[in-house]
């Protein structure tokens, strides 16, 4: 756990789950439907990891 944080935006389904755990990061993108991340630092960790975990497709992961 650490580092920068990155979606593989190939494999997002735009489930908003991450955008909705942790909003100063991630947020959906409607134009391609997809989240993105718009602030790796805008939130503890913990709270990152927390939408890592939660991806359905695990499309989100520490660089
Ligand atoms: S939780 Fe995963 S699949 Fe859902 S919007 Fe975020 S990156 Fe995409």
């Amino acid at each position: 756990m650490g580092g920068t944080v990155t979606i593989n935006e190939d494999e997002c389904i735009g489930c908003e789950t991450c955008c909705e755990l942790a909003p100063a990061v991630f947020q959906f993108d409607a134009d391609s439907g997809k989240a993105k991340v718009v602030n790796p630092t805008g939130a503890p960790a913990d709270e990152i990891q927390a939408a890592i975990d939660a991806c359905p497709a695990g499309c989100i992961a520490w660089e």
